[in-house]
């Protein structure tokens, strides 16, 4: 459900959230790569055909009969992005990659914040001057904006040959095909990786301590997350703390 439809008075039931973590308590006989207090998490995808192409080739979220949902991103020379839930993950990725990194932000006070994310440097997307500077610079831009929005500003911040990667899953969107022409420019769009891949980056964000920064609420104040969220008054993730259920 997209927040923006949610009314906690009108819309019953509802399960928040999307993403889970916790420990092993107990395993079954038939499994083999967990042990008790094993630390997990169940990421945005939990089942799929299993036998297509795709679920065969370790791809699960490219299913032919779409995978079950219940959301992440990353990468190389110059990674930039914008800075939020899913884009402060990026900046770390990006860092802990070696790439030189840089934020685009709408807020100039996220500089700090960038900053200490490992980011080097910070433009404020509404400053035409620091755009035009920053013209053909990236080899990666990596677009973390979930509305629809003009891509033309992003696309003339890629270098030669570099990319931008839409990962809001923006819907029908219109690119000018000049500014993918004049310096060889590539569109692309991510969501969620396979197992074997998601599996990957989490062993990557152990051996390099990458963790999200999270606010953590007893699940009964739920609906003060869901207030602050719809008011974007969080940094930069929301997590229910689900022991108060006990
Ligand atoms: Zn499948």
């Amino acid at each position: 459900m997209l927040l923006h439809h949610y009314d906690p008075h009108t819309t019953t039931p509802l399960v928040p959230g999307h993403e889970f973590t916790g420990v092993v308590t107990e395993t079954g006989p038939e499994v083999t790569t967990f042990a008790t207090g094993d630390r997990v998490a169940v990421g945005n995808i939990v089942d799929s055909c299993g036998t297509c192409a795709m679920c065969r080739a370790g791809q699960q979220n490219f299913c032919h009969s779409f995978p079950t949902l219940t959301y992440g991103g990353t990468d190389r020379q110059d990674g930039s992005t914008t800075l939020g839930g899913l884009g402060h993950l990026a900046v770390k990725l990006a860092v802990a990659l070696g790439a030189t990194t840089t934020v685009l932000s709408r807020t100039k006070d996220k500089r700090d914040d960038a900053h200490r994310l490992g980011a080097h440097d910070l433009i404020d997307s509404t400053d035409t001057r620091q755009l035009a500077t920053a013209r053909d610079t990236f080899d990666v831009v990596i677009d973390t904006i979930s509305a629809p929005h003009d891509l033309a500003p992003y696309l003339k911040l890629v270098a030669m040959d570099g990319t931008l990667s839409l990962l809001g899953h923006l819907g029908a969107v219109t690119v000018e095909a000049t500014d993918l022409l004049i310096g060889r420019k590539k569109l692309s769009s991510a969501g969620s990786a396979g197992r074997p891949a998601t599996a990957e980056m989490l062993q990557f964000c152990a051996d390099n301590t990458i963790a999200a920064d999270i606010e953590v609420l007893p699940s009964a104040r739920l609906d003060t997350a869901l207030d602050r969220l719809r008011r974007n008054d969080v940094r930069y993730r929301f997590v229910l703390d689900l022991s108060d259920l006990d």
